[in-house]
C-alpha cells in the first residue's frame, strides 16, 4: 500500500467540531492515477480477480466484511471526526450496513450468469455476463462510508478492478478500508484509494482513455462535468447518482403528531447532509395550521451538539464552506420574503453548527424552494388539491426521491404513480435498503445504487452465436 502520491503534496483535513485541522493527507494527482489505473488494468487483464470463481470472491469479500465488523467503533470515529456524523449512528447503522453491504453482493458474485437464447434461425446462442473492467468510482463526503461501499462491493462482486476517489474533504474512513482490504486478501491492483481533489483527480479519473465506466455519486453540476469528461474520451458509459429537492407531501387525513415527527427527520437527518433529504414539505391546507404550530414545538427536539454525544441529534455541517452555503441560503430566503419558524443561525460560538430551521411561507418561485441546499433547512408550503400537490411535488428539475403521509390507499396509490422520483417513501421516510434500488429520475441522475440492478451496472453483456446444424452461417 503507497500512502504517498508522485508529486508529495499534502492537504489537511478537518474535524468539523472545531475547524481544526486533525490529519495531513497526501493528496493525488492526475499522475498518481495513472498509476492507479494501471494497476488497475493490470489486475484486470493479467490478475486473478475477474479470473476467480464467484464463490472465491465472495469469501475475500466476506473476510472483508468481518474486518469491518471488528472495527465498527474505530471506523465509526473516522466518519465522526471527518464529516461530523452521529457516532451512536454511524457504530449502530452505517457501518454495520456497510459490512452487510459487501455481504449482500458477495452472496450475488456466485450467481452472475447470462441466458440462453430462443433464436429464430438454426442458431444456438447465450449471453456471457462479464465484468466491465475497470471502473472509476468517485464518492461524495456526506456518507463517506456508505458511498464507498455502494460502489465497491457491487464491482468486487462482478469482477472489476478499480480506482476510488473519496471526497477530499473525508478521506480517512477510505483509507482505513483500503488498508483493511489489504488484510482480507483482495489482490494488489483491484482496488485502489487515491484521495484528491476533484478538478484534478476526479477529472482524470472521469477523462481516461484506459477506464471503461465511471459511477459518479455527486453534484448535478459536476455529474454533467464527468459525464462531458466521458463522452468526449473513449464514451465510457457513466452513472450518475445526483442531487435533489425531494418533496413530502402531507394530506389532510393524516395522524399530525406523527406526520410532524416524520417530516423532522426527512430533513434534519444527518443535519440535512443527504441527497434524498425531504427538504420541501406541502401540506394540506385542513391541517395546515395544526401542523405548523406542533412543528415549531418539536423541532426544538432536534437538538444540536457534539456528534460524539449520544443525545445529539444534529451535529455540524462538514467544513465552513459548506456552512457558509447554509447559512446563506437561509438569509436569501429572509430576503425573499419568506417567514423563520425556527432555527436560522449557526448554533456554536466555535464548529459548523446550525440550528435546524424551518420557513413557511415558502413560494415556488423562492431559491430555497429550488435549490438543493444540502443543509438543515425546511421549505414548508401549503396545498389545497391532490392534483395541486402532485404538481408542486413534480416542479423541479430533481427526482431523487419524495414522501407521502396519508391513511388512504388510494391516495397513496394515485400520488406515488404521479410523483417523477426513483422512490416514494409512504407513511415513512429515508427507508433505505440494500436491497432496495436507489437512484433519480430527471436532473437527480440515472442507474440505480443499492439492490441488484447496481451489480448490472458493472457486468457488459455479450453474446456467443454458433450454427445448430454446422451451416455456414
Ligand atoms: P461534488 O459533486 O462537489 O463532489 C463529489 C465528488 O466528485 C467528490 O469526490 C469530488 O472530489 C468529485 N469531483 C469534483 N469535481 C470533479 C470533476 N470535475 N470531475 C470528477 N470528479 C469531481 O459533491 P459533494 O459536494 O461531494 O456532495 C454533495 C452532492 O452530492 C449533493 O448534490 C448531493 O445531493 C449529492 N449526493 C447524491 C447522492 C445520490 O445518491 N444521489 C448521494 C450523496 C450525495
Amino acid at each position: 500500500m503507497n500512502l504517498d502520491f508522485v508529486a508529495g503534496k499534502t492537504f489537511e483535513t478537518i474535524d468539523p467540531r472545531t475547524g481544526e485541522t486533525i490529519a495531513r493527507v497526501s493528496e493525488g494527482d492526475k499522475e498518481d492515477i495513472d498509476l492507479a489505473v494501471g494497476a488497475a488494468r493490470r489486475a484486470f487483464d493479467h490478475g486473478p480477480w475477474p479470473r476467480l470463481p464467484g464463490a472465491a470472491r465472495a469469501k475475500i469479500m466476506h473476510k472483508f466484511a468481518d474486518l469491518i465488523d471488528q472495527h465498527i467503533e474505530e471506523l465509526a470515529t473516522l466518519d465522526t471526526l471527518n464529516a461530523g456524523k452521529l457516532f451512536s449512528w454511524g457504530k449502530a447503522v452505517d457501518i454495520p450496513s456497510v459490512a452487510n453491504t459487501l455481504r449482500y453482493f458477495a452472496g450475488a458474485a456466485d450467481k452472475i450468469h447470462g441466458q440462453v437464447l430462443k433464436m429464430s434461425r438454426e442458431l444456438h446462442a447465450y449471453t456471457l455476463l462479464e465484468p466491465i473492467g475497470v471502473v472509476g468510482l468517485i464518492i461524495p463526503w456526506n456518507f463517506p462510508s456508505t458511498m464507498f461501499f455502494v460502489k465497491v462491493a457491487p464491482s468486487l462482486a462482478a469482477g472489476c478492478t478499480m480506482v476510488v476517489k473519496p471526497a477530499e474533504q473525508t478521506p480517512l474512513s477510505a483509507l482505513f478500508f483500503a488498508h483493511l482490504a489489504r488484510e482480507a486478501g483482495i489482490p494488489d491492483g483491484v482496488m485502489n484509494v487515491v484521495v484528491g481533489y476533484g478538478a484534478t483527480a476526479g477529472a482524470a479519473i472521469s477523462a481516461h482513455m484506459d477506464v471503461d465506466k465511471v459511477s459518479f455519486t455527486g453534484s448535478t453540476e459536476v455529474g454533467r462535468k464527468v459525464m462531458q469528461a466521458a463522452a468526449l474520451s473513449n464514451l465510457k458509459p457513466v452513472s450518475l447518482e445526483l442531487g435533489g429537492k425531494s418533496p413530502v407531501l402531507i394530506f389532510d387525513d393524516a395522524d399530525v403528531d406523527k406526520a410532524v415527527d416524520l417530516a423532522l427527520l426527512a430533513i434534519f437527518y444527518n443535519k440535512g447532509e443527504v441527497c434524498a433529504a425531504g427538504s420541501r414539505v406541502f401540506v394540506q391546507e385542513g391541517i395546515y395550521d395544526e401542523f405548523v404550530k406542533k412543528l415549531a414545538v418539536k423541532a426544538k427536539e432536534w437538538t444540536v451538539g457534539d456528534p460524539l454525544d449520544p443525545t445529539t441529534r444534529v451535529g455540524p455541517q462538514v467544513n465552513k464552506t459548506q456552512f457558509e452555503r447554509v447559512l446563506s441560503y437561509i438569509e436569501h430566503g429572509k430576503r425573499e420574503g419568506a417567514t423563520l419558524l425556527t432555527g436560522g443561525k449557526p448554533a456554536a460560538e466555535t464548529g459548523f453548527y446550525i440550528q435546524p430551521t424551518v420557513f413557511t411561507d415558502v413560494k415556488e418561485d423562492m431559491m430555497i424552494s429550488r435549490d438543493e441546499i444540502f443543509g438543515p433547512v425546511m421549505a414548508l408550503m401549503k396545498f389545497k388539491t391532490i392534483e395541486e400537490g402532485i404538481k408542486y411535488a413534480n416542479n423541479t428539475k430533481y427526482g431523487l426521491a419524495s414522501g407521502i403521509v396519508t391513511k388512504s390507499l388510494d391516495i397513496a396509490n394515485t400520488v406515488s404513480r404521479s410523483i417523477k422520483a426513483g422512490v416514494v417513501w409512504i407513511n415513512c421516510y429515508h427507508g433505505f435498503d440494500i436491497d432496495c434500488p436507489f437512484g433519480g429520475y430527471k436532473m437527480s441522475g440515472f442507474g440505480k445504487d443499492f439492490g441488484m440492478e447496481a451489480l448490472h451496472k458493472y457486468l457488459q453483456t455479450k453474446a456467443v452465436v454458433t450454427p445448430i446444424y454446422n451451416s455456414p452461417w
